[in-house]
């Protein structure tokens, strides 16, 4: 081949390999491009592991001073909290699962003194052990193995009781365990050393001040006796003294005596009954009673001193309550004087009214409502509610002039609380108050029941009376007996009132125009002659004057519901003028005859008493003979064969209980009962229980009361036997 050939050739080669560098070239351009790319997206992803690298190292270093806060503050609470437990005065301790101690302050360690070995790890058991082998507990009569024993099985229970230990120190701690969910313990030591001693003060105190009270108790009982053996002797004797011949100055001392000894014995009364009260030594006696006899009789017994100020004393007791009930009647009748003699004394005008209402209960018992109002001073706003506190009387100028011991109202109500009731007070200062109390008792049914069925029926009944509220009490109680009931508030109203329709006149002696027996005489002149039944405090002075006869009864005032209708009754029986005696006293019952007497024993060494008990009875057609003490009353008891015998209690040689006893005995022989009637100056609770108990059957206090001695005497009197005044 030629040169050209090889140029050509050559030339080809040349251009092959300058396509070939081309082609090369353009590839290493892609790959060149390519790697920039690489590079490009490396480089950011780097950029971006790098700026989370460093937030994930600032989360790390947050976290890291994070965690070293909660560290500091971890630290200050643990610091504090060991702090606080060291500060404590109580021990406290922690033990794990397995009872050994974690930790413990230094309360709970100086109860070990500086016992090495407490520390933590110590067991529980140990503990214990150490407590008794070093004698840091006082154990008592139990042996170490015993309390250890006790209190390691208290230590094992799920709840362990606080147990109080006493130290060799005679210190007191009280242990208090809790056991935690893991497990753990927690264990507080409270030292009660204050707290027991205090409580040991307090019952030293209280034994003591017991032992006082009984002591106190005691004297009061002495001294009831004491006071009322003598003051029995001056009641009676100015009693006696007082139906003598007196001139007026003699008179005036002797009344004096006597009211000053009754006062006397309210006040000792009332005190006895307080700490009887206080030294919850009060007890009730419930038996059956009648109600509105109780009030009634109150009310005569006040209406002496009601009628000198001119106060008129009304009772209202609702028509249709029965009137027996069930409950403690002395202790009722106390309340009911209380109540009532208040209203009379604090009121100078007007009248007191004793309200009785009652709503039977299908249990049979009856809720009733008793109001006691006056017309009266009245109590200050500010005064009542402290009314029925100890001591408290309302100390003004108005009521300076009542005497009293003010321990009335607090009796009252602590009485009609142990009753179960409840007792209140409305007043007006100066208009008048209304004290008023609710007692549910359970009532007995008796014949005076039916009481108004034996009434009559009338046309016309005429009240002729001063008083609205004991005129419309009247017209209550005749509601349903007349056609036609008419008030009228004096004389003349009644007079042009009557026509021969009326077949009844209840007429007040005292009118404010004419006095009654005039208004009788001017009717005899008018018309037909009606019944007249003549109402007065004294019954006595309307009998004796001239023209009694023309009257068809007498009723005494304060009146029952039973005088009423009796008179009502006595009315059909006999048109002759009568008397009727309101709730007959025992003194009238005694009906005079000359048969044979009654025989009645009375044992009293007091020679006093002796001759005052002689003089009640000088009236009565007996037999009396006296015993010095309680050997010669069962001697006597023997041959004398009495109806019914007084027995003193105290007295010389044999008390009265015993005597009883000893005749009790005696009688189981003869299978007889001669009544024996307890007459003593006890007056402490429990002793009227000791008597009865001893084979009495009835308590009467001293200073003898003429009409209680009288009704023991008509109430045993043997059948066809006389008692003569
Ligand atoms: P006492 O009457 O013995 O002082 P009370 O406890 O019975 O004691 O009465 C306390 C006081 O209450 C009386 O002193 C009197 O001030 C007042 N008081 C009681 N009842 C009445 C009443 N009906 N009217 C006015 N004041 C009364």
């Amino acid at each position: 081949m030629g040169i050209s050939g090889k140029l050509a050739e050559e030339r080809r080669g040349r251009l092959a390999a300058e396509r070939l560098l081309e082609l090369k070239q353009e590839e290493l351009f892609a790959a060149n491009r390519k790697l920039g790319r690489h590079a490009q997206a490396l480089s950011e992803e780097i950029v971006e592991t790098r700026a989370e690298i460093s937030t994930v190292r600032d989360e790390n270093q947050r976290v890291k001073s994070d965690l070293t806060v909660a560290h500091q503050k971890i630290e200050i609470v643990e610091r504090r909290l060991w702090h606080s437990i060291e500060t404590i005065r109580d021990g406290f301790a922690v033990f794990d699962i397995d009872n050994q101690l974690v930790m413990a302050n230094n309360a709970y360690l100086s109860i070990f003194d500086g016992l090495e070995e407490i520390q933590p790890g110590v067991p529980y058991a140990r503990i214990l052990q150490l407590l008794t082998e070093e004698g840091i507990v006082n154990i008592g009569a139990a042996s170490p193995a015993e309390w250890r024993a006790d209190m390691h099985e208290r230590w094992q229970s799920d709840h362990p009781n606080s147990v109080v230990i006493q130290l060799w120190n005679d210190e007191y701690i009280q242990l208090i365990d809790r056991r935690g969910h893991g497990g753990d313990v927690v264990s507080l030591v409270l030292d009660i050393t204050e707290s027991v001693t205090y409580e040991k003060a307090l019952k030293a105190a209280q034994e003591s001040a017991e032992s006082a009270n009984r002591a106190k108790s005691a004297f009061l009982a002495n001294m009831s006796h004491e006071i009322r053996t003598p003051m029995n002797g001056v009641v009676g004797m100015a009693d006696l003294m007082a139906n003598t011949v007196l001139d007026d100055e003699q008179r005036l001392y002797v009344d004096t005596i006597k009211t000053s000894g009754e006062a006397l014995l309210v006040i000792i009364n009332d005190v006895l009954d307080y700490s009887k009260i206080e030294a919850d030594k009060m007890s009730l006696h419930p038996e059956p009673f009648d109600f509105e006899k109780s009030i009634h009789q109150i009310l005569i017994m006040l209406q002496t001193s009601a009628s000198e100020k001119r106060v008129d004393l009304l009772l209202d007791y609702q028509v249709s309550l029965t009137s027996t009930f069930i409950a403690d009647p002395g202790r009722i009748r106390q309340v009911l004087t209380n109540l009532i003699g208040n209203a009379l004394k604090f009121t100078l005008e007007g009248h007191v009214l004793v309200r009785v209402t009652g709503e039977e209960k299908s249990s049979g018992n009856c809720a009733l409502q008793v109001v006691i109002e006056d017309t009266g001073i009245g109590i200050p706003d500010e005064k009542i509610a402290h009314i029925f506190g100890e001591f408290n009387q309302v100390d003004d100028k108005k009521n300076r002039r009542f005497e009293g011991t003010g321990l009335g109202l607090a009796i009252s109500e602590r009485l009609i609380k142990m009753m179960g009731g409840k007792i209140w007070v409305e007043s007006e200062d100066g208009v008048g108050s209304k004290f008023e109390f609710n007692l549910e008792l359970e009532r007995v049914e008796t014949p005076r029941d039916g009481l108004r069925d034996f009434c009559n029926k009338f046309d016309q009944i005429i009240i002729a009376e001063k008083s609205s509220v004991a005129a419309s009490i009247l017209e209550k109680q005749l509601s349903g007996m007349a056609n036609k009931v008419t008030l009228c508030p004096d004389g003349s109203a009644a007079l042009s009132a009557i026509t021969d329709q009326t077949d009844l006149v209840l007429v007040g002696l005292d009118l404010p125009d004419k006095n009654g027996f005039d208004l009788v005489q001017a009717v005899g002149k008018k018309t037909k002659f009606p019944a007249f039944i003549m109402m007065n405090h004294s019954a006595a002075e309307v009998s004796k004057h001239a023209d009694a006869d023309l009257l068809s009864g007498v009723l005494q005032k304060p009146m029952s519901r039973q005088a009423l209708y009796s008179a009502l009754e006595n009315l059909s029986k006999s048109k002759s003028p009568k008397c009727v005696p309101d709730a007959a006293s025992s003194e009238q019952i005694l009906a005079k005859s000359e048969s044979n007497k009654m025989k009645i024993l009375t044992a009293e060494d007091n020679k006093t008493n002796q001759l005052v008990f002689k003089k009640m009875v000088k009236s009565l057609n007996i037999d009396l003979v006296f015993a010095a003490n309680g050997e010669e009353a069962v001697e006597l008891y023997k041959t004398y064969k009495p109806d019914l015998i007084f027995m003193d209690i105290s007295m010389p040689k044999m008390d009265g209980k015993d005597a009883t006893r000893a005749i009790r005995a005696l009688e189981t022989l003869s299978q007889t009962r001669t009544p024996i009637v307890a007459l003593t100056a006890h007056a402490m609770s429990g002793d009227e229980a000791d008597i009865l108990a001893a084979g009495l059957d009835k308590y009467l206090t001293k200073p003898l009361r003429k009409p209680a001695i009288f009704e023991q005497i008509s109430h045993h009197a043997p059948k066809g036997v006389c008692l003569g005044i």
